[in-house]
């Protein structure tokens, strides 16, 4: 599968955090013969192993959830009241798109309501509108009729946008945050099947990161890893009227390496290894500029004695919206800096020395 139509698969998937079935079957039908061992585990985490049982354990991490929406209730005329899954800002809501998964697994379109303007006070055309006030439209007439087609209070759903290839190099989707991680541990994996590693590679495709990092944090417990690694797609910001000291990662300028987030300080003398492999590679990668954000290498340091733990990331404009853009260089770059990082993984423990 060329490199487009793998972000294309992936990022159309249906994995709002708490339903993430759809990617995950996804991407274990796309793996299951490139490891050694394959589990799933109780809260929904798909952890796929190479080389299990060695004496030293380097786990990667990409999460793959996306933000979504919830439906909270169910109004007489049949429109669906929601709440957020995740980080949104809530102004990105009105007059998209939506698909509603009902409990039969079909996906209902339908739109999130929004006022026209031509009966909009001048005193509600300053306000921002908040969750509460949005509903969406599926097109039911009652709420017997959205009863009927298995839609109720839970059901989740995700704003809708199909992938497309823009042009030069660069991609737009919804969900890239993180499914272009997942893409980075699929390419990995694929080499090294073939290029193994004198120790144990386990991958864990997380659940639920984007309410609170929560997949990770069991997985790492079960894994128990030497070091670890959390592939993200994180903010890239290089767009008109940001700032540069606001603006965490640029595209087209390499991988971005996390110093910190809000979610962990990572180990100083990690950083500088992973930047000593980027060097290496002679491949562009970039700072990410702290601490926007936070990661599963948050959940995952903290978890047994504390594990050592990088992050490296994929620059991606517009995340929690439905439509992120991202460049297939930065991509390729951060695929050769991961797999560099575990060719050379035993190392990474012996040069950290302490902070
Ligand atoms: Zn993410």
């Amino acid at each position: 599968m060329n490199l487009v139509e793998l972000l294309r698969a992936l990022s159309d998937q249906f994995g709002v955090s708490g339903f993430e079935g759809e990617i995950r079957d996804w991407i274990y039908t796309n793996i299951k013969d490139k490891v050694d061992d394959i589990q799933t585990d109780a809260l929904g985490n798909l952890i796929a192993t190479i080389n299990p049982g060695r004496d030293f354990i380097m786990m990667l991490d990409a999460h793959m959830d996306e933000i979504g929406i919830m439906v909270s209730y169910v109004e007489e005329g049949g429109f669906l009241r929601f709440a957020s899954i995740g980080g949104w800002d809530p102004r990105v809501f009105p007059a998209k798109q939506v698909e509603i998964k009902s409990r039969d697994g079909k996906k209902h379109r339908g739109v999130i309501g929004a006022s026209p303007p031509h009966i909009q006070t001048p005193e509600e055309q300053k306000q921002a509108l908040k969750v509460e006030d949005l509903f969406v439209d599926i097109g039911a007439q009652s709420k017997e009729e959205v009863f009927a087609r298995g839609i109720d209070v839970g059901s989740p759903g995700n704003l809708y946008y199909p992938f497309q290839l823009l042009e030069r190099n660069r991609v737009m989707g919804k969900a890239l945050d993180d499914r272009v991680g997942c893409a980075v541990l699929i390419r990995s994996l694929e080499y090294l099947w073939t290029n193994r590693p004198d120790f144990t590679l386990v991958a864990n495709f997380a659940v639920s990161e984007e309410v609170g990092l929560r997949g990770a944090r069991t997985a790492a417990h079960q894994i128990k890893p030497d070091v670890a690694l959390a592939i993200e797609g994180t903010v890239g910001a290089d767009t008109p009227g940001i700032p540069a000291h606001r603006c965490p990662a640029r595209l087209g300028k390499g991988p971005a390496i996390s110093v910190a987030d809000h979610s962990i300080i990572v180990h100083p003398s990690l950083v500088a290894f992973i930047e000593e492999v980027a060097k290496a590679l002679k491949i562009p990668w970039q700072h990410k500029v702290p601490l926007f954000g936070s990661t599963d290498a948050g959940a995952i340091h903290l978890t047994g004695k504390g594990v050592l733990t990088g992050i490296v990331s994929v620059p991606c404009r517009y995340i929690h919206s439905p439509s992120s853009v991202l460049d297939l260089q930065d991509f390729e770059h951060t695929v050769s800096l991961v797999i560099e990082l575990i060719r050379r993984g035993r190392e990474i423990k012996k040069q950290t020395k302490q902070n």
